[in-house]
């Protein structure tokens, strides 16, 4: 799950970790009696989507005096704002953060993320913050400085002086870096993080260390965990299909291929997309419709799938272990008739009861495609959809 900017910095500044004052605002009038509440100086106005890439985009104004607040709130609120993050379509802006301006002497990049690689959190930092961080690591590899933390010690004092060295830091600012870097530290793993980037991480006119920029994104896993963080949820910012899935508990990630997948498992639904591509198609997306699949929930992925107006073909692949394959043939076969099918299904079971869940698809009068295993299932689909 992510959040905006300006909750972001909310959660990371009770650990400790500098922030700019700042206050959000959903009008323009809002907008100026933040300005007034930071002092009237000059202060910046950033828009509020769940994406980077805001600065070049012209979704972070610098203001010098209230007019010009109330000016590019009013321009900014209601505009679709398109960066390379929100793909052609942008994204809608609906709440500002007017924010205290900085006096900017270095633009830094300090990141932590769960490191598949190392097993560990890893930080992450570069002299090369700013925009465009995502083509430093492409192209200087070499320019980001990582230091993967031990989970039995945590974040040391000595692993923050290392990045502050690393970052070419000197006198009053490495204090301030490394009490930062360690308060981030606390904050990504008492709230369950996945990633935090804050970029740019600033060293201000004054030596101090801060966040002008924060990017958290948690693992869904351990919401649970944390209700507090759970209700800062924009459904404004979601897929409404994925909001929809998890409603129903269906594991739904929009892709942007043709083939919609229901398929039981999380291996098996990445073992059907990859035979999807194999055979020369794309899949439309990623759906578990997990272990007790009822008719009820067979039905609510039927319709997510085919919410996506790219969807020119359904593959349903569904192993009948725990459950039995003419249950989910008689589910298939209720769901297809209840959202009216308009693209070719193909259907492929396997396992208990599987000769009586296929005469039950086959009977059902419906255009059903039934396939022996996956190559075929596969195989089948992808053509149905080329020739649709
Ligand atoms: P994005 O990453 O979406 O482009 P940022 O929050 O990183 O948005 O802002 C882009 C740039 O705008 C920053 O690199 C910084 O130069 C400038 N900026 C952002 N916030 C402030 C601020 N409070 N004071 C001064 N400059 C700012
Ligand atoms: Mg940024």
């Amino acid at each position: 799950m992510n959040i905006h900017e300006y909750q972001a910095k909310a959660l990371i500044r009770k650990f400790g970790v500098s922030v700019p004052d700042g206050h959000v605002a959903y009008s323009a009038d809002e907008a100026v009696d933040a300005a007034k509440k930071l002092g009237g100086g000059l202060c910046v106005v950033k828009a509020q989507i769940h994406a980077g890439g805001r600065g070049k985009a012209g979704g972070v104004k610098v203001a010098k005096s209230l007019d010009e607040v109330k000016d590019f709130a009013g321009k900014m609120l209601g505009m679709t704002l398109v960066t390379h993050q929100t793909g052609p379509a942008g994204k809608v802006v609906k709440r500002i953060y007017v924010e205290a301006g900085c006096d900017i002497k270095r633009e830094l990049y300090l990141g932590m993320l769960v490191d598949r690689a190392t097993s560990r959190v890893t930080v992450m930092a570069s002299t090369e913050g700013g925009m465009d961080i995502e083509e430093v690591a492409a192209s200087h590899p070499e320019k980001i400085l990582k230091v993967a933390i031990d989970p039995a010690t945590g974040i040391q004092p000595f692993h923050a002086r290392q990045i502050a060295f690393g970052l070419g830091l000197s006198g009053k600012q490495i204090g301030s870096a490394t009490k930062f870097i360690l308060a981030l530290y606390k904050a990504f793993t008492d709230l369950d993080c996945s990633i935090v980037e804050i970029n740019p991480l600033v060293v201000t006119g004054e030596g101090e260390v801060l966040a002008l920029d924060a990017k958290i994104n948690f693992d869904d896993n351990a919401l649970f965990r944390h209700p507090d963080v759970e209700e800062l949820r924009d459904p404004d910012e979601e897929d409404p299909a994925e909001l929809e899935a998890a409603k129903h508990s269906l594991n739904y990630i929009k892709l942007d291929g043709s083939i919609g997948c229901m398929v039981n498992g999380a291996g098996l639904a990445m073992a059907t997309m990859d035979i999807i591509k194999l055979y020369g198609g794309s899949p439309a997306n990623f759906l578990d419709v997990g272990g007790g699949a009822t008719k009820e929930r067979v039905t609510a992925a039927f319709k997510i799938i085919l919410s996506d107006p790219n969807v020119e073909g359904i593959l349903v692949n569904i192993f009948g272990g725990i459950m039995r394959c003419d249950v989910i043939a008689e589910g298939v076969v209720a769901a297809a008739r209840e959202v009216s099918l308009h693209v070719p299904l193909v259907v492929r079971l396997e396992g208990t009861n599987v000769e009586l869940g296929k005469k039950i698809l086959a009977q059902s009068g419906l255009p059903i495609l039934s396939a022996d295993n996956l190559a075929d299932a596969a195989e089948k689909v992808v053509k149905a959809v080329k020739e649709a």
